[in-house]
């Protein structure tokens, strides 16, 4: 059926459409719809055959010639729930929408995405019930029954869907060094996203955490490009592996580096910097399948991303290959004309965000961009071959999620919901991320008959292990959270025989400092709980790194009765607590460990879990000393020019275990290696401790001279293994000779020879990579396209 003929396919509709044309869109609907529902199949899943492919391309194409242009603009605007909502509906929990919102939404302006909740999380009944009316206005009461595709930010599970698993956020989870786990978390949030009716969830975030200001830095997997290339492509293909989910990767590209550490705030860097640091996650995930990417809504270099034709085509498009759709960041066209500046009207920024390469704008709670968009095309600003591509992107996504067959939730998949298997793997997470930093005299595992003192804002809060994004956008309303899960002091009260409890200070206000000392005189350990209570985005924009000081006075009361002190940090970005690490005898590392960060933090004080986690960043000894471990070797002077100062709180990588491990035997296969040519290394950990106890070999590399001056080191590949007490095993890695490029000043990956170490814990072993490539493969056919880093 050759839909472009139908008579009245390009009428556009009208606001009170009579019988006529209703009758016309019913016998439209049905031609399409049902030719969708035989030929479009779930796409995103592997095994997928090229005929599938084929026949859903061709009803995509039909698809679209059979749309106006009003139709096509609309399907690239994406709003807010809450502009559908009826007057006073709940704002959690579940919600009311408007019938009348909707029509004029869906039917009158086309829309073709909605996301977000209101005010928080809803039960998977209210998703369905929301999601099932949103659809039923699309499928049945618009002209072609072109499904609305939802997308939410399930940021560490499903954390906006009422009794959703929720997982560490990403920090946590790139501190467990476990790709499995990552690929596992990915796959229970896609289950329980599909489970709550949402088909697009807004998640990877694959920026990097390299400026602990930054108030998102909880949301990355750390401040190395490898380490994040890895657990965010794992976390992504788990996320799209049913096929029924698609990811988004974002913030594409170098929002994590503002200079000024604020949110949506510039980042200042060379083109060449962005594509050694900050491309690599990126390409990864375009090349494990990504179907969204994310628009970051900061800048680079005074360039506003969604402005720059360079990054979205030419690079994204171009370079990576990336062919899904790219979404703007919450009204970011808007803040080209009112924030950046770059554009003189709001028009004029809508022109310049679809050429750069915008598929759909989050307006996020107006039709603006609508009518901008319709201007722009009829006068000719913008050709509708572009509008036509964008609008192609977005109906092949609906298609390869099985929107087209099935729009409503699924009834059946509320099985796979918050299972048991869930919980636990969202236990072991927030266990294996814990991180021991310090245990001087081994303070720690405590003794269940101690007398325990547990004090700190952090101790007695549910919100401070979950962080932002948790049931409600901030996460910090105490309120909308579930019962049962414990907080670290009811954790703590469950396993020890004497736990006593006093406040000692909120988290930015000093409450009874005095009572807290007074308690510590009568306890053998003092656990003090402290960091950050929950906040996400612009609001946990911060002026000072440094721990406030209530919390500060706090351990340093407790300190000075003498009793040993244990730090529990729970925090989203590394707090500075250079004044008072000294004091404590114990460290842990907590992250926001989400849900069941309580029992799990509880286990390692314990001693029931021997933590294996390490530091996916580097922790500050002091606020402006704000150095990534992959630092240049001018960065790491002594005042006086020698070598030794760089001196952070805990490195990266730092993470001690109940037990102890030691290295030796680290082997290289050869002295040499040829360009396009792999290296194998090997080393051989032992466990040396009385405890069984898992560590994560971290292999980094340097090379000794280059055009482009060196890092200190870099991280090139790491193994997680578990060992027994008096167990040894050898670890074995290969190196390619394409793991040592580094971007060039022209902005092309290359591979200088010159001589190499391999760094493992303590050993250093030497190599050269020669001028001659290997015989078959060069490193040039091995690189792919010009420009490419991965
Ligand atoms: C955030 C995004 C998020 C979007 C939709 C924005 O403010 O920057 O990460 O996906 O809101 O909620």
């Amino acid at each position: 059926m050759a839909v472009r003929n139908l008579p009245g396919a390009r009428l556009p509709i009208e606001r009170n459409r009579n019988a006529c044309t209703n009758a016309m869109k019913r016998i439209l609907t049905r031609a399409l719809v049902m030719g969708l529902l035989t030929m479009i199949h779930p796409a995103l899943a592997s095994g997928q055959n090229a005929a599938l492919q084929q026949a859903r391309r061709a009803r995509v194409d039909s698809l679209l010639a059979a749309m106006t242009l009003e139709e096509k603009v609309g399907q690239m605007t994406q709003l807010t729930v809450g502009v559908f909502a009826a007057q006073g509906s709940p704002q959690h929990d579940s919600i009311r929408l408007d019938p009348a919102r909707l029509r004029r939404g869906i039917v009158e302006r086309h829309i073709g995405s909605i996301l977000n909740v209101m005010g928080g999380a809803l039960s998977v009944e209210s998703w369905h019930r929301a999601i099932g009316e949103i659809q039923g206005v699309a499928m049945r009461e618009t002209r072609l029954g072109i499904p609305v595709i939802y997308g939410i930010d399930f940021v560490h599970g499903a954390n906006y869907t009422r009794g959703g698993t929720l997982f560490p956020h990403n920090l946590g989870m790139a501190a467990t060094f476990d790709t499995a786990l990552a690929r596992r978390a990915g796959e229970v949030t896609a289950d329980e996203a599909y489970a709550s009716g949402i088909p697009w969830n807004f998640a990877p975030v694959l920026d990097l955490g390299r400026q602990p200001l930054w108030p998102r830095m909880y949301e990355t997997f750390g401040e190395d490009p490898y380490l994040a290339t890895v657990m965010g492509r794992a976390n992504l293909v788990g996320m799209q592996a049913s096929g029924r989910v698609a990811a988004t990767l974002k913030h594409y590209l170098g929002y994590g580096v503002p200079r000024s550490g604020r949110d949506r705030a510039p980042a200042y860097m060379t083109v060449r910097e962005v594509r050694e640091i900050h491309l690599p996650p990126f390409a990864a995930a375009v090349r494990a399948g990504a179907r969204a990417v994310m628009v970051n809504s900061g800048e680079i270099d005074g360039e506003p991303l969604h402005a720059s034709r360079y990054w979205l085509t030419d690079v994204l498009r171009g370079e990576l290959g990336f062919d899904g759709v790219i979404v703007t960041d919450w009204a970011d066209i808007t803040y080209l004309n009112t924030r950046h500046q770059v554009a003189a009207t709001e028009k004029e920024a809508v022109r310049m965000a679809i050429l750069a390469g915008v598929d759909m704008s989050m307006t996020p709670d107006n039709y603006r961009f609508v009518d901008q968009l319709l201007a722009l095309v009829r006068e000719g600003a913008i050709p509708e071959s572009r509008i036509d591509q964008s609008v192609r992107r977005i109906l092949t996504l609906k298609a390869e999620l099985g929107l087209f067959d099935h729009p409503t939730p699924d009834p059946a998949a509320v099985a796979r919901f918050a299972t048991p298997q869930a919980a636990a793997l969202a236990r072991r997470a927030a266990l294996e991320s814990i991180t021991l930093l310090k245990n001087d005299s081994a303070v720690l595992p405590l003794r269940k008959e101690a007398r325990i003192l547990v004090t700190g804002p952090a101790a007695n809060s549910l919100t401070a292990l979950n962080g932002g994004w948790t049931y409600s956008w901030q996460g910090a309303d105490a309120a909308q959270l579930p019962q049962g899960p414990r907080t670290l002091l009811e954790a703590m009260l469950r396993r020890g025989r004497d736990v006593r409890y006093v406040g000692g200070a909120g988290f930015n206000d000093s409450i009874d400092v005095a009572a807290a000392a007074r308690a510590a005189r009568d306890a053998d350990v003092a656990v003090i709980a402290i960091g950050e209570d929950a906040y996400a985005e612009t609001p946990g924009n911060i002026d000072d790194l440094t721990l406030p000081e209530p919390q500060l006075r706090l351990v340093e009361a407790v300190a000075a009765t003498g009793t040993p002190t244990v730090l529990v940090l729970v925090e989203g970005r590394p707090r500075v607590i250079g004044r008072v690490a000294d004091r404590a005898k114990g460290v842990v590392m907590a992250y926001w460990p989400g849900m069941h960060g309580g029992e799990a933090i509880a286990d390692v004080l314990f001693g029931d879990h021997n933590p294996g986690g390490k530091l996916p960043f580097t922790y500050p000894r002091a606020p402006n000393a704000l150095i990534t471990y992959d630092h240049a070797p001018n960065e790491g002077l002594t005042p006086t020019g020698g070598p030794g100062g760089f001196s952070p709180q805990w490195p990266f990588g730092a993470g001690l275990s109940y037990t102890t491990f030691a290295y030796a035997n680290l082997r290289l296969g050869s002295k040499e290696v040829a360009p396009g040519g792999s290296l194998p290394v090997s080393v051989t950990v032992t466990n040396t401790g009385k405890r069984a106890g898992s560590e994560t070999v971290l292999l980094f590399t340097r090379q000794r001279y280059a055009s482009i001056r060196p890092p200190v080191r870099r991280l090139r590949a790491f193994q997680k293994v578990a060992l027994q007490p008096g167990e040894s095993r050898t670890v074995e890695f290969r190196l390619s000779t394409d793991d040592l490029r580094f971007v060039g000043r022209d902005g092309r990956p290359v591979l200088e020879p010159g001589t190499f170490d391999v760094m493992v814990a303590g050993l250093t072993a030497t190599f050269d990579v020669t001028a001659v490539p290997a015989p078959a493969r060069t490193s040039a056919a091995r690189t792919g396209s010009p420009g490419r880093r991965h």
